[in-house]
C-alpha cells in the first residue's frame, strides 16, 4: 500500500461517534483529566516537528491551519473538501473543522511522501501526533482569537521555528497509558485525601512517594500533587 492509500485507510477509520456533538458539550463530558494530558502531549509534539521542519525550511513561523506541503509551494485545490468526504464518508456527521482540515493536510503530505519529494521524506512521520489524536478521538478541540483551545488548556495558534528546540515527546502508546494510569491514581487519592483518608499512595512512574500539597489562594482551595522525585510528577488539582 502507498502512503497515501494508508493514510485514507486511517482517516476512514476514524469513529464519527467519539466526535458528534462534543461541540455542545462541557470539557468534563468529553474526555477525563487524564486523556486532556495524552491530548496536550500530543500537540506539544506536533508543534516541536513542525519546530524542527520549520528550522530546516528557514522559515520562522506558520499557523496550525497552514499545510507542511504549502510551506514549500504547493497549494490546495478547490474540491479538496469535497473529496475528503467522498474518500472517508465518516467525515460528513462530523462538525471538526480543524480535524478535517489537518487530515486533508496529512493526505496531501502522504502523495509528496509517494512522489519520492525529498523534504517530505525527511519528515515522514509529521503528521502522526495530530493523527494519532484524532483516532483516540480528541474531542472538543476549536480555535479562539489567537488561540487553540481544548480541555487541556491553550495552545498558541501560531508554530514557532523554536519549537524545534525542545526535547523530543514520548508520545508512544505505553507513555500514553501511563500517563493516564498516573493521573486516575492521582484523582483518586485526591477524593481519598478530601474524606480524611491519610494512607499514602505512590508513583507508579518511579514507586516514590506521593506527596499532596493543599493550597488556598483568594478564598480558592486547589491542590498540587507531586512526586518526592525531582521533575517526575507534579499537577495541580481543584
Ligand atoms: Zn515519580
Amino acid at each position: 500500500m502507498s502512503y497515501h492509500e494508508l493514510a485514507v485507510e486511517r482517516i476512514k477509520n476514524i469513529d464519527a461517534n467519539q466526535y458528534i456533538g462534543v461541540s455542545n458539550k462541557r470539557y468534563s463530558e468529553v474526555r477525563s483529566r487524564g486523556e486532556y494530558e495524552v491530548d496536550a502531549r500530543l500537540i506539544a509534539e506536533y508543534y516541536r516537528r513542525v519546530g524542527v521542519y520549520l528550522q530546516f525550511i528557514s522559515k520562522e513561523v506558520t499557523s496550525i491551519y497552514a499545510g507542511m506541503d504549502m510551506l514549500i509551494g504547493y497549494k490546495m485545490v478547490d474540491n479538496e473538501w469535497d473529496e475528503l468526504l467522498v474518500k472517508c464518508p465518516n467525515f460528513v456527521e462530523i462538525d471538526f473543522m480543524l480535524m478535517k482540515l489537518i487530515s486533508i493536510h496529512y493526505l496531501r503530505w502522504c502523495t509528496l511522501l509517494d512522489n519520492n519529494n525529498n523534504i517530505a521524506l525527511q519528515f515522514p512521520d509529521i503528521y502522526e501526533p495530530m493523527i494519532i489524536l484524532f483516532e483516540r478521538g480528541g474531542g472538543r478541540i476549536s480555535t479562539h482569537h489567537h488561540e487553540l483551545v481544548g480541555g487541556f488548556g491553550a495552545f498558541s495558534r501560531s508554530i514557532d521555528a523554536k519549537r524545534g528546540d525542545m526535547k523530543p515527546i514520548d508520545i508512544s502508546d505505553n507513555e500514553l497509558k501511563t500517563i493516564i494510569e498516573e493521573l486516575e491514581l492521582a484523582e483518586a487519592y485526591l477524593v481519598e485525601h478530601k474524606k480524611g483518608n491519610l494512607t499514602e499512595k505512590y508513583c507508579i512512574r518511579c514507586g516514590n512517594r506521593l506527596i499532596i500539597h493543599s493550597n488556598n489562594k483568594f478564598g480558592q482551595q486547589w491542590y498540587k500533587i507531586k512526586c518526592e522525585t525531582k521533575d517526575c510528577f507534579d499537577i495541580n488539582f481543584s
